[in-house]
Parts: C-alpha cells; sequence; structure tokens
C-alpha cells in the first residue's frame, strides 16, 4: 500500500473492470495515485440548504431539499419548454428546462427525494429556477456539508453514471482504505522552507475541504510541489549540461565588431539592444555555451543584434551562421547582412535547397577552409555535407519552426557546441518562457527604434468592404503595397481554400487596374517563391495570401493588412500578422475583418488588437484566454506539459518559488545524493519516467 501507484484503480471496492476502462480510457486514471491526483475543477458551497419560503429573487445559488410534484410540457417547437413543482415542507417553487425535456422527465422521478441546486429567478411575480442541477439524496456524501467538489467528466462516463458525484464516491471509497498519512514526496526543509502542508493532508482537503481556508492551503501545497519538481527536473538537467559542455572562449572584441560598429552602423543601437549585446557578450566570454532565446517584437531590430554577435565570433577567429525558416526568409537576411558587411570584406554565403550545384560546392569548400566566415540558409543548413572548419556560433531566426531534435543536429557539426542565440517575435510571457525554455536564459528587446508609427488597427464588419475597398485604393495610388490575408485552418482545407480562391477572384474584379498575387502553403514551393517575389519586388500591388506570409517577410512599402475571417485567428497570430506592416516610415494599417456574428472571447481578441500593439501584453491577453496548452511553440518544445493543479498563467508566483527553492536545493546537493534528498531524486525519475502499462502487467 505504501506505493499507490502500484495500485490498479480496477481493485478499488465500487470501480470494477467496467468503471475501470472507463476511467482508464476518459481520464487516464490507472492507479490509486491518479485518482488522488485528479483535482476537482471547480467547488460550490453547499454547507447550507435553504427552505423554500427562505427563496428571493435575489439569491446566489442555493441549495434545496425536497421532492418533484409534477411534470407539465408548454409550447410547441423551438417554444417547448417543461416546468416541474419542487416542494419541501415550506412551500413550492417551479422548475424550468428548454432542453433535454425527455431525458430529465425519465431521470427524475415525481415523489423521490432530490437535493437541488440553482438559481432561483422572479418571472412575473412567480419564482422558478432554470436547469437545476439535481441530485439523488446519498447520505453517505451529502452527509458531508461543505464545499462540494466538481469533478470533470466526459459525455461517455456521464452516459454509464459515472457523473462527478460519482467520482467523488469512489475517491471517498479510496480515503477509507489508504492511510491519511501518505508518505511525503518534500523533504522536510523543502516543506519548511515553502510552508506548505503535508501532503496527505493537502491531498485529502482538496478533495473534501473542509473550510474555503484549508482549501486554498491544500491547492497551494499542490500547486507548488507540482512546479517544484519541473523546475527541480529543469534546474538539474541545465546544470549537469553546463557542467559537462565547455563552450568556445571569444576572449576579444576585435576589429570587425569595433569597425562595424563605427563604420557601418547607420544608426544608434537602441538601449535594449546594447543591453542584449552585452548579455551575449558576458555569455560568450565565461567559457561556457551559451544557450540564449532572443525574444523581441516583430521591427525591435533582433537581425542586428544577430549580425553584431556573429562577429564577435568571427573576431576571435570563429564562423558563425544563421538558420531561418524558408527561403524567402533566409534571402532577405542574406541581402540585408551582405549589404551591411560590404565595407568590411568578411566573406558571407547563402545557402537555401535551391543553390545551384556548382555555386554549393564553392561554398562548401569555403565553409571547409574558412574563408567563408558567416553562413545564411535554411534547413540545407543541416545536411551532412555542409561541414565547417570552425563553427562557433548559431543563430536561429524564429523559434518555433525549429524543434529541439534540429538544434541538436547541429551541435555534431563541430564536436563541441557552438554558442546558440534562438531569436523570435512571439513574446512569450516571463513564466512560460521559464518553464518551456528553462535551459535557455532569456534576453529581451523591450524597445523598438525610434521613429516608428506604431500601426492603427481597426475593426470592420464584412458588409463594409466598399469603404475598405475605397479606402485600399487611396494607400495603392500614393504607391503603397496591401496584403489580405485569409484563413487556412486544416480541419477545413477544401472550403478555405476555396475562400482564398474566391477572394483573389474578387479582389481582381474590384481592382482590376491592379496587379495582384496569390499565395499559400499548398502551392509548389518553386510557383511559392515566384509569387512572393513579386509582391516584394514591387511589381504585385495586391498580395492575397494565408498565413503563409506570418513568419518575417519583410516589405517596407506595405502599409495595409486587411484580415479576412479575423474570427477564426488566435491572438499571437493576429499580432504576428499585424506585424508585417508598419516597417517603413509611412503610416501603416491592420484592418480587421469580422462577420456580426462574435463570441465573448472573440470580442475580446479584436478589442485587445485594436487597443494595443506591445506584443507582450497581447501575449499575456492570449495566456489568460486560452491557457498555455494552446501557445505557439509548446508542442515542439519537447517539455512535457500537463500540469495537474497549477495554471502557469495565473501561478506566476508559485512558480517563482518553486524555481528558487528548487535552485537552493541543487546548490547545496547538485546531484541530489544526501539522504534528505533521496526522495527526490526518486520522485524526479518517477514522474519523468512513463506511466505504468498495467494491462501489460496484469
Ligand atoms: P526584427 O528582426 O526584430 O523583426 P529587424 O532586425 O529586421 O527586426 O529590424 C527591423 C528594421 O529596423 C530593419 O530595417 C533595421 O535595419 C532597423 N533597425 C534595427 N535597429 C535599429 C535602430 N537601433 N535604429 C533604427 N533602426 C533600426
Ligand atoms: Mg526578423
Amino acid at each position: 500500500m505504501s506505493d499507490l501507484s502500484m495500485n490498479d484503480i480496477k481493485f478499488l471496492p465500487g470501480v470494477g473492470p467496467k468503471r475501470a476502462e472507463l476511467l482508464n480510457k476518459e481520464l487516464g486514471i490507472y492507479s490509486y495515485e491518479d485518482l488522488l491526483y485528479y483535482i476537482p475543477y471547480k467547488y460550490i458551497d453547499r454547507s447550507h440548504t435553504y427552505t423554500i419560503r427562505e427563496v428571493t429573487g435575489t439569491m446566489p445559488y442555493i441549495q434545496l431539499r425536497g421532492k418533484i410534484m409534477r411534470y407539465e410540457t408548454q409550447g410547441e417547437g423551438r417554444k417547448r419548454r417543461l416546468t416541474a413543482l419542487f416542494a419541501d415542507d415550506t412551500g413550492t417553487i417551479e422548475l424550468v428546462w428548454f432542453k433535454g425535456i425527455k431525458y430529465i422527465e425519465e431521470r427524475y422521478q415525481p415523489g423521490r427525494e432530490y437535493t437541488l441546486f440553482g438559481r432561483p429567478v422572479l418571472f412575473g411575480n412567480r419564482l422558478n429556477i432554470a436547469h437545476p442541477e439535481i441530485d439523488a439524496v446519498d447520505t453517505e456524501i451529502d452527509g458531508y456539508s461543505g464545499l462540494q467538489p466538481y469533478y470533470t467528466t466526459t459525455e461517455k462516463m456521464r452516459s454509464h453514471f459515472l457523473n462527478s458525484k460519482a467520482i467523488q464516491k469512489i475517491i471517498s471509497t479510496l480515503w477509507k482504505i489508504v492511510p491519511r498519512k501518505l508518505p511525503e514526496t518534500l523533504p522536510a526543509a523543502v516543506i519548511a522552507r515553502a510552508q506548505v502542508i503535508y501532503l496527505g493532508e493537502a491531498l485529502y482537503n482538496i478533495h473534501f475541504p473542509p473550510s474555503p481556508d484549508l482549501l486554498r492551503k491544500a491547492q497551494f501545497r499542490l500547486k507548488f510541489e507540482e512546479l517544484f519538481y519541473l523546475q527541480l527536473n529543469i534546474l538539474r538537467y541545465t546544470r549537469q549540461r553546463r557542467r559537462a559542455l565547455d563552450g568556445f572562449p571569444f576572449t576579444v572584441i576585435g576589429e570587425y565588431f569595433n569597425r562595424f560598429y563605427r563604420e557601418c552602423l547607420p544608426f544608434e543601437l537602441t538601449g535594449a539592444q546594447k543591453r542584449v549585446l552585452k548579455e551575449i557578450r558576458t555569455d560568450v566570454g565565461s567559457g561556457r555555451q551559451m544557450n540564449r532565446l532572443l525574444q523581441g517584437d516583430v521591427g525591435s531590430g533582433k537581425t542586428l543584434v544577430a549580425l553584431m554577435a556573429m562577429l564577435m565570433a568571427v573576431d576571435n577567429g570563429y564562423q558563425a551562421c544563421l538558420m531561418a525558416p524558408t527561403e524567402i526568409l533566409a534571402t532577405q537576411h542574406y541581402e540585408t547582412l551582405s549589404e551591411m558587411l560590404r565595407p568590411l570584406g568578411v566573406r558571407i554565403e547563402l545557402l537555401t535547397g535551391s543553390t545551384r550545384r556548382k555555386e554549393r560546392e564553392g561554398i562548401h569548400a569555403g565553409l571547409l577552409s574558412g574563408e567563408v566566415k558567416i553562413l545564411i540558409g535554411t534547413h540545407a543548413l543541416l545536411e551532412d555535407t555542409v561541414n565547417f572548419a570552425n563553427l562557433g556560433f548559431v543563430v536561429i531566426d524564429e523559434q518555433h519552426r525549429f524543434g529541439v531534435e534540429q538544434r541538436s543536429r547541429l551541435w555534431r557539426k563541430n564536436g563541441r557546441p557552438p554558442h546558440v542565440l534562438v531569436m523570435t517575435a512571439t513574446p512569450i510571457p516571463r513564466t512560460l518562457a521559464m518553464t518551456l525554455y528553462g535551459d535557455l536564459d532569456v534576453s529581451v528587446i523591450d524597445e523598438l527604434p525610434p521613429g516608428r508609427k506604431p500601426v492603427t488597427t481597426i475593426h470592420r464588419y464584412d458588409n463594409q468592404r466598399g469603404e475598405l475597398y475605397a479606402a485600399i485604393r487611396r494607400q495603392i495610388e500614393q504607391g503603397r503595397q496591401i496584403y489580405i490575408v485569409y484563413p487556412l485552418i486544416q480541419e477545413s482545407e477544401k472550403i478555405d481554400l476555396k475562400n482564398l480562391e474566391e477572394g483573389f477572384r474578387q479582389i481582381r474584379e474590384v481592382f482590376p487596374e491592379y496587379v495582384v498575387c496569390m499565395v499559400h502553403g499548398k502551392m509548389k514551393p518553386a510557383e511559392k517563391e515566384a509569387e512572393m517575389q513579386r509582391f516584394v519586388s514591387g511589381e504585385a500591388h495586391i498580395m492575397v495570401a494565408t498565413t503563409v506570409i506570418e513568419v518575417g517577410v519583410n516589405v517596407p512599402n506595405a502599409t495595409v493588412m486587411v484580415i479576412e475571417n479575423a474570427e477564426r485567428f488566435g491572438l499571437s497570430q493576429l499580432h504576428q500578422l499585424r506585424g508585417r506592416v508598419g516597417r517603413g516610415a509611412d503610416q501603416s494599417y491592420c484592418v480587421l475583418v469580422t462577420s456580426h456574428k462574435l463570441t465573448e472571447d472573440t470580442r475580446k481578441r479584436i478589442e485587445i488588437m485594436t487597443q494595443t500593439n506591445d506584443g507582450f501584453e497581447i501575449s499575456e491577453a492570449d495566456l489568460q484566454l486560452r491557457g498555455p496548452g494552446d501557445m505557439e511553440g509548446t508542442q515542439q518544445s519537447g517539455i512535457a506539459f500537463d500540469l495537474r493543479v497549477a495554471n502557469i498563467a495565473k501561478d506566476g508566483q508559485i512558480l517563482q518559488l518553486a524555481r528558487d527553492i528548487a535552485g537552493e536545493v541543487l546548490d547545496a546537493d547538485p546531484d541530489l545524493t544526501t539522504p534528505d534528498n533521496y526522495v527526490l531524486s526518486r520522485r524526479l525519475e518517477k514522474l519523468f519516467r512513463r506511466k505504468i502499462d498495467f494491462s501489460r502487467i496484469s
């Protein structure tokens, strides 16, 4: 009984094979331990049962106990509703249902005693409760009067009578056979330092909280523990790697860097750019390998920072490379950077999938001899045929297109791992970055170069197109270019593509005098590149596209971004798309086009977009609206992310505390070998190992 993860849920009284299978399949609950950690998603105060006489029309949710007297159906078709009289010793109140009428009538029988839960409303001069929650009176559970837990269940479970209350009952049975005093999963010193309650107490109170205060303490303990182990795991891994991996020491700031700074830089660096360069300089000078995530909103000048960091490498006798997610981006980087480097005479090359064989061979040779100092490219850089004389610094642009695995392939190019700078314009809130990229240090450029005009964002309904087209025409007449973006979401690709093509046709009809190009992800790469190029070169006035243009394309002359069906985009995607304009000196606009039917969430998203240009603010809001699981980049981060109790968006302070304490523990005992910390190493091993497969054991 000491290891509850070894007890199959099937053998718990009241469960059995059928229910066990449901719990396995629907909730991933296999063991006693899994069940204890199945945390309610909400609680409702049921400590008080009202009498019907006491009820008024101004109460919140209340609990009543009594009997259903009789049912009555009224109205026809869509107006059909079911009413019933509910009575206790003090009076009656009306119940109303507009849906599930047949089910209700069959399920709840007149004459039986039920507890009922709902919000009374005054309708005319009569009180009623619409769609109340009804439970059979269960003496065992209802004898417990306090905060009632609610557990998430699935449709399938409910159709087999495995609802929230049934789960509560199973858990109550479990607590009768396991001791309240469960083995501790945290060392005494950590418990004292974090001021948390004991595990057994927390796990009991999370299911049967005697008071709101004890519930809070239970939640705190479990959240802390979850985040603590997450951080302990990340920090231990990071530290081990740091000890193991020496980096190339860049000891000097040399001629290239200094000449570039003095002679080539057409503007003053922003304060944020200077700060980040100092952070990088400290890292690469330390003798340890740098792994740094550089976050900065679109247009904040990350590329320039990357270039100057690459020059540090060149000054120290190393080569550097920059990897971009698409050919267009790589080419753009190559063009800007080689232009800026021209006065220095540093050899820089471009390598992509479409580099000609002869040229490619020349580049390969130049890389091996060390003559090529800086290489810009796409995934093509990862190929085994690409070898360097002395690769010391790697820049990866737009993190979310590269997984951890791809990153590590670069390590192998030079025996020792080069320093790595990952740049991303998808701003990630600090708390999330700490968890996702625990092994990366984070730098932030939180300042835009001076003189930028913020993009003006407006919301238009789709019946206001005439006005919109007139505005577009005025911009084109002034020599500007326009993006029009349509959503392309995988599930309905065919329909979406039709929308896009339809849009393309329509735009060409409305603007017969202008050149319109079209780009989408289903095109052959070469065809796509060619269409993009027509826009980049200025030949096309309007580009109709899907979100393929989200990342990185730089056309400073484009001043209008129209986003069709804006309700179908997430916040960070909208922000990324908007970042494609506002890159030149002219005032730019982003127009969000939606239908009139908007959900509450969509309204909020649109409102945030029209109110702020600050990527971090948007990212925070996004995290609040969607939760971290949906954040872009999380899937590829390589870190398991199913938190059971804690919420990265809301529990930032606990996360910070957990990280601090995990750091302290590792400072004192890096390998977790002292007897006190034995519990930590054992638990880490268990948590980050796969679940036990009971079907194979029994
Ligand atoms: P990011 O990669 O962060 O989106 P870029 O590095 O492409 O941003 O910079 C956007 C534009 O701003 C470029 O044209 C660049 O030359 C310019 N820029 C960068 N830093 C500064 C600065 N400190 N002052 C003025 N312009 C700058
Ligand atoms: Mg960029």
